[in-house]
C-alpha cells in the first residue's frame, strides 16, 4: 500500500452512512491520505444492487482500493418481515462489488460484516474462527447468510484469482450521522432520540426492557481509524473483529443513564419491562485486534455518547430519524 506507481484511489461504498461519514472525517485529518483520492459514495451515485450501475461507478473512478460498507440494514422487525429482500439485496450488492473489484484489478477490498451474523447457539466470547459454526439467529437469517458468504467468497477469490479481499466485523457502532429512528434504529441512537423528545415534552423517558442486557459499543470514529488501518496494514483474508474489550461491556441501563446525563435530562428514566430484552450477552473477543494493535486507545463511552448527543441536538432537523 502506498508504494504503487498508479495513484491511490479509495472508493468507499455506503460513504454517507454512520461508518462512512466517520471514515470521511478521519481521512480528512490523516496526513497519510493527503496524496490519495478518497471517493465517498451515496446510493444516489448508483444502486449497487444493479450490476451495470456498479460497473459504471468502477469505470468512472478506477479505484485501486475499496472499503465496502453499503448494505441493506434495518432493525429486528424489518429483518424478520423481509428476509428474502435482506438476503437478495445484500447478496447482489456484495457479488457486484467483489466481481467488479476482480474485473477492474482492485488491489485490496475490505468488506464489513457484523457480530450479529455469528451462530445463535455458541460459546462466549465469540471469536473470528466461529463465524460458520452453526446457523445464525432466525430473526436475521437473510441478512446473516448474505454477509457470511462474503467471507466464504473472499477465500474463493484469493484461491482462484489471488485477490486480496478481506473483511472486518464490528460490534454495535454509534456516533454522529447515525439513524436515530426510534422504531427502527439501533439502541443508542434510538435512546438519544427518545431522551430528546422526553426533554422537549417534559415527560418521563421510557427504556424498553429490563436494561440488564450487556453490550459492547464502538464509537464510529474509533472504528473508522481501525478500518483505515485494516486497509493499509492488515494482510489476512480471515476476518478481524473490531471491538472494545470484554471488560468494556456495558448494560443498556448504564447507557440510558449516560444518555440522560449527556442530554442534561432532569426527568425520570423508567423501564417498560413488558418489552422484550433480546439476548442477555453476546460478548465478542478483541484478542486478535489486540495482538496487532496493543496500544490502540478507544474513546471512553461516556465521551463518545456526549459527542453523539451533541451532534444530534445540533443537527436535529437534518438528522436521519
Ligand atoms: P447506514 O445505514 O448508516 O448507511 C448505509 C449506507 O449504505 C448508506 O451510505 C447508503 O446510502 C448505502 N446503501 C444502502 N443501500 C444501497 C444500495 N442499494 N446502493 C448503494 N448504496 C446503498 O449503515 P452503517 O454505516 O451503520 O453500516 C455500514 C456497514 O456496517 C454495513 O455493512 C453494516 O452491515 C455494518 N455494521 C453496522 C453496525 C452498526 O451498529 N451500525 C454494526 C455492525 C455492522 P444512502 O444513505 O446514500 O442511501
Amino acid at each position: 500500500y502506498g508504494k504503487t506507481e498508479s495513484p491511490t484511489v479509495v472508493l468507499v461504498t455506503g460513504g454517507t452512512g454512520l461508518v462512512g461519514k466517520a471514515i470521511n472525517k478521519v481521512v480528512n485529518e490523516d496526513d497519510a491520505a493527503k496524496g490519495e483520492t478518497w471517493v465517498f459514495l451515496s446510493s444516489k451515485d448508483g444502486d449497487l444492487v444493479d450490476r451495470s450501475a456498479t460497473e459504471a461507478i468502477f469505470k468512472k473512478h478506477q479505484p485501486t482500493h475499496v472499503i465496502h460498507l453499503a448494505a441493506r440494514v434495518g432493525g429486528l422487525f424489518h429483518n424478520m418481515a423481509k428476509k428474502v429482500e435482506f438476503f437478495r439485496e445484500n447478496m447482489l450488492i456484495n457479488d457486484n462489488i467483489m466481481e467488479c473489484c476482480r474485473i477492474y484489478g482492485v488491489k485490496k477490498l475490505v468488506s464489513c460484516l457484523s457480530t450479529c451474523i455469528f451462530p445463535d447457539k455458541t460459546t462466549y466470547p465469540i471469536d473470528e474462527t466461529m463465524l460458520h459454526n452453526g446457523p445464525p439467529h432466525d430473526s436475521n437469517l437473510g441478512y446473516s447468510i448474505a454477509k457470511r458468504l462474503v467471507d466464504s467468497m473472499n477465500h474463493c477469490y484469493k484461491e482462484q484469482y489471488g485477490c486480496q479481499f478481506t473483511s472486518l466485523i464490528p460490534t454495535n457502532v454509534y456516533g454522529p450521522h447515525d439513524n436515530f429512528n426510534v422504531q427502527d434504529g439501533h439502541v443508542i441512537p434510538g435512546l438519544i432520540h427518545k431522551c430528546y423528545l422526553a426533554k422537549q415534552k417534559g415527560e418521563d423517558m421510557v427504556l424498553w426492557g429490563s436494561g440488564t442486557p450487556m453490550r459492547q459499543f464502538i464509537f464510529s470514529e474509533d472504528l473508522a481509524r481501525l478500518i483505515v488501518w485494516v486497509l493499509r496494514d492488515y494482510q489476512e483474508i480471515e476476518p478481524i473483529i473490531l471491538s472494545v474489550g470484554e471488560e468494556d461491556e456495558v448494560s443498556i441501563s448504564d447507557v440510558a443513564q449516560m444518555i440522560c446525563e449527556a442530554m442534561d435530562f432532569k426527568g425520570k428514566l423508567v423501564k417498560d419491562t413488558t418489552k422484550a430484552d433480546g439476548q442477555f450477552k453476546k460478548t465478542a473477543s478483541n484478542k486478535k485486534l489486540r495482538s496487532y494493535k496493543p496500544d490502540f486507545k478507544f474513546t471512553p463511552i461516556r465521551q463518545g455518547i456526549q459527542t453523539a448527543v451533541d451532534w444530534f441536538v445540533e443537527n436535529y432537523s437534518a438528522a436521519r430519524k
